[in-house]
């Protein structure tokens, strides 16, 4: 079976960098508390866990004698305007591309514009930008574009992993709707060149693998243009899963696979799915000779 992997898949900038601060405070021994889902990653939050960092929820479960790391999908304005009130001791691991968002929603705040956040409103990372406009709207799809009032001027930006197609679907509808429009494309590099590769490498396969949290709003895009491209796409939340015996039938067949996963994604995670699947095809081939040997055997007596 050929496996390709692909680019980009796995821990991006943002992440790599968010994990590097809060390992590194635990080797100072500095108590830690993280707040916010650092990672929509089982495995790397267990791994976490396993070293005795704790994630809060709300601040109101603030450990004071703890350093807390602030999440990558960053938090609100006047969260973080509390925690710098109180005197909390933290560290601010918001993703660089994350916060790019938030100046960019604050340097238009005096002028006069609507400001469009475009992806999904429930997703920390949109929830925490929004909070740095007055008046910032989020819509996510073609037809609540549609559904806009006309306006003087919009200015819209993205949330960092939205499919880049999406959002300039979305883009071209919003032209009809403003004066003047100005766009703000604030897709991150690695979230575009991981789905443009995505988009090349599912038509080509038999089957992809896209391997992540159910929770990682990357993935979850990442599983979607790959199974529009390809309906042999599978979603693995844990690379163990591929073990599954109605996964192994069901893909006996195939001879090549892509292998795509999210931001949050564990490299040793991928490592291991490639090599399960590697595995599972040995024993299909194993199995295959077998059988033409047993064949071969009838006829020849
Ligand atoms: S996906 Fe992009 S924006 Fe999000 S944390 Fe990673 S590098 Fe930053």
């Amino acid at each position: 079976m050929k496996i390709y992997t692909v680019k980009e898949s796995g821990f991006c900038f943002g992440v790599k960098r968010a994990l590097n601060i809060i390992y590194g405070l635990n080797e100072q021994k500095q108590d830690t508390q993280i707040y916010g889902q650092l990672i929509h990653n089982k495995t790397a939050l267990d791994q976490l866990e396993a070293k005795g960092i704790e994630t809060i929820q709300s601040l109101d479960r603030l450990d004071p004698r703890k350093k807390l790391v602030i999440r990558t999908h960053g938090i609100k304005k006047d969260e973080e305007e509390r925690l710098k009130k109180e005197g909390i001791d933290y560290v601010d691991a918001t993703c660089p591309l994350v916060k790019n968002l938030h100046h960019i929603i604050e340097k238009l705040q005096n002028k006069d514009t609507q400001i469009l956040i475009i992806g999904d409103k429930n997703h920390p990372e949109v929830i925490a930008a929004q909070s740095y406009g007055d008046n910032v709207t989020v819509i996510n799809s073609e037809a609540e574009a549609a559904a806009m009032k006309k306006a003087d001027r919009l200015d819209v930006l993205a949330q960092t992993t939205l499919d880049s197609d999406h959002f300039e679907r979305i883009v071209a509808l919003l032209a009809a709707k403003a004066g003047k429009l100005e766009v703000h494309n604030t897709i991150c590099n690695t979230t575009k060149v991981r789905q443009e590769a995505i988009k090349k490498l599912a038509p080509r396969v038999d089957f992809v693998v896209v391997l992540g949290g159910k929770n990682s709003s990357n993935t979850r895009k990442l599983y979607n243009i790959a199974l529009n491209r390809n309906k042999n796409t599978f979603y693995i939340q844990k690379s163990s899963h591929l073990n599954d015996p109605a996964f192994i039938a069901g893909i006996k067949d195939f001879r090549s696979v892509a292998i795509a996963a999210g931001a949050s994604t564990p490299p040793g995670e991928i490592e291991e799915a490639k090599n399960i699947l590697r595995n599972i095809n040995l024993s299909i081939e194993k199995e295959t000779n077998n059988g033409k040997r047993k064949r071969n055997c009838k006829h020849n007596h």
